[in-house]
């Protein structure tokens, strides 16, 4: 059931942080807030208006220059607390996860320790923010290169992973002194308000880190905002395309990650048991709502009807079901009926176009209760002119597209409108090599599912699956958070300098 506006509007609304304050919207734009488990509205989220957006963002501004004063082993104290709170609290993080997203509770945990990750990674800026110095570069001339913040920085983020993906950019933008307003998606609004308490009972001062809430016309502000200097975005490509590309032309620096088409490459050689289980977890894991999912199988030469086959067995084992409430499932619900409507969709588009549906998801779930469920499908002989190759269907969808050779793999890959992950099975690390080297992504995998970088590492994704050049996570997004100042030094030697002074001599003035 659709929720109406008067229904919602007698909600109590997703609050909104801004000058360290919690605060009520008072927007007549509201939306809801589902637990897909089982299809209840748990929340009305606001949609920030503009002015709202512009009280945060003044807020952050003011709190600015205080804050990229504080030295930065201070900054990374609220850090190490931040962290120690997320910990201890990960229980209940992960159920609010689950609870409003609807991944399993140990998909959620997972999840939350990533996230855990990057703040671990944000407490050692100190170290990574360093400059470079050079004694002498000309003739008693030294150079140094220091980092200072940038200003403002906005973060827009995805329905899919509601903890950890806030948590890739603001604990790294804050500890490199900046502050920051998170507009969180508007699916799954509750988790990144709770990472607000916490960051706030960690002792960061009232203003450094704010909170709106929203669509399109919140993000439009932000990106209209003039004093927003720098704009997180992970999202679909469509949407991070829009953003780099408003972000730029108005003088942002820009980092947007948008959706993926992951390729799984199995060859001859490789381990099959280990591939199928690896494949199963990584398109079906997180209802295949993950932008590092594998989506695609490319079993290479003979192996193709003993892969389909087992996978065909494997996910038709999945316990798919809700996932609130401690359920033992394998697969949760995806995040909205729409998004159910439009995974289902993909299936008929997929027989239509020619596809053999081996495993057809909905025949899993006959009866949903109100729960946005559907089990795992596997769409065989899929050929590349697909939309099921080609589009993004960001639910549990396997697409298998049968190749001859590595070649024809990596020439597939080649025409591939995205580049985010891609994985090779085998034992042959000759093949590992070709992959690794000419596959056309920019996350690789040997043997492993879901090559997605933890937080040391940048979130490399190439093509449609990033716009601008500084990545999220690891020491780019350091470099995306700061900006350098070069001094160049020359000092003249006067007077009172000289070794025959006994100031020089004896320090005493
Ligand atoms: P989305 O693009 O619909 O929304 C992302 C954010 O943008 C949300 O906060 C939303 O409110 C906002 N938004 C939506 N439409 C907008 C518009 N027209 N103008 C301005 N802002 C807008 O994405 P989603 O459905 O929430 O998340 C799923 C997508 O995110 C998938 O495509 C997935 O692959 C991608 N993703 C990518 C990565 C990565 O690292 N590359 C990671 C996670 C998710």
């Amino acid at each position: 059931m659709m929720s109406t506006q008067p229904e919602l509007q007698s909600r109590d609304r997703v609050k909104m942080l801004v000058g360290g304050r919690w605060e009520t919207s008072r927007s007549a734009r509201l939306g809801p807030v589902y637990n897909p488990s089982n299809g209840g509205v748990i929340a009305a989220v606001p949609f920030c208006t503009t002015d709202e957006v512009d009280r945060a963002v003044q807020a952050a501004a003011a709190a600015l220059p205080a804050w990229a004063e504080t030295p930065v082993v201070e900054r990374a104290r609220v850090m190490f607390r931040f962290r120690d709170k997320i910990a201890a609290n990960t229980e209940e993080l992960a159920s609010l996860v689950t609870r409003e997203h609807g991944k399993t509770l140990a998909e959620a945990r997972a999840s939350v320790q990533r996230g855990i990750e990057v703040v671990e990674f944000a407490c050692g800026v100190p170290s990574l923010i360093m400059g470079q110095s050079l004694a002498n570069l000309a003739r008693q001339v030294d150079c140094q290169t220091i980092r200072h913040p940038v200003g403002v920085c906005a973060g827009i983020t995805p329905f899919n992973f509601p903890v950890m993906v806030p948590l890739w950019m603001f604990p790294i933008a804050i500890t490199c002194g900046n502050t920051f307003v998170l507009k969180p998606s508007e699916k799954v609004p509750l988790s990144a308000v709770r990472l607000g308490e916490l960051l706030m009972e960690s002792g960061l001062p009232e203003g450094v880190f704010n909170i709106v809430h929203g669509d399109r016309q919140a993000v439009d502000a932000l990106l209209a905002h003039p004093l927003v200097r720098a704009v997180s975005f992970v999202g679909s490509t469509p949407v991070a395309r829009q953003i780099y590309e408003t972000g730029t032309r108005n003088g942002k620096r820009v980092q947007a990650a948008g959706g993926a088409k992951n390729h799984l490459i199995v060859m001859p050689d490789a381990d099959l048991d280990q591939a199928v289980g690896a494949l199963q977890l990584s398109a079906f894991g997180c209802a295949g709502e993950r932008c590092m999912a594998g989506s695609v199988a490319m079993p290479v030469g003979g192996v193709a009807d003993a892969l389909v086959e087992r996978l065909h067995q494997r996910a038709s084992q999945l316990k798919v079901g809700p996932t609130d409430g401690g359920a033992e499932v394998d697969m949760g619900p995806v995040i909205t009926r729409e998004h159910l409507e439009r995974v289902a969709g993909y299936i008929d588009i997929g027989r239509r176009e020619g596809a053999e549906v081996v495993l057809d998801g909905r025949s899993a779930m006959p009866d949903r209760g109100g729960g946005f469920l559907i089990g795992p499908s596997v769409l065989d002989r899929v050929e590349p002119a697909m939309r099921v190759w080609r589009e993004e269907i960001f639910g549990p969808v396997l697409s298998v597209v049968r190749v001859d050779d590595l070649e024809q793999a990596l020439a597939i890959g080649r025409d591939c409108p995205y580049g985010n992950g891609a994985s090779i099975f085998t034992r042959s690390g000759w093949a590992a090599r070709q992959f690794q080297q000419y596959f056309n992504a920019g996350m690789i995998g040997i043997n492993i599912g879901v090559p997605a970088p933890m937080a040391w590492f940048p979130f490399t994704g190439w093509n449609g699956s990033f716009f601008g050049d500084l990545h999220i996570q690891g020491t780019e997004a350091i470099h995306f958070y700061t900006q350098q100042k070069m001094t160049m030094t020359r000092w003249f030697e006067s007077p009172r300098d000289s070794h025959h002074d006994p100031v020089w001599k004896t320090g005493k003035g």
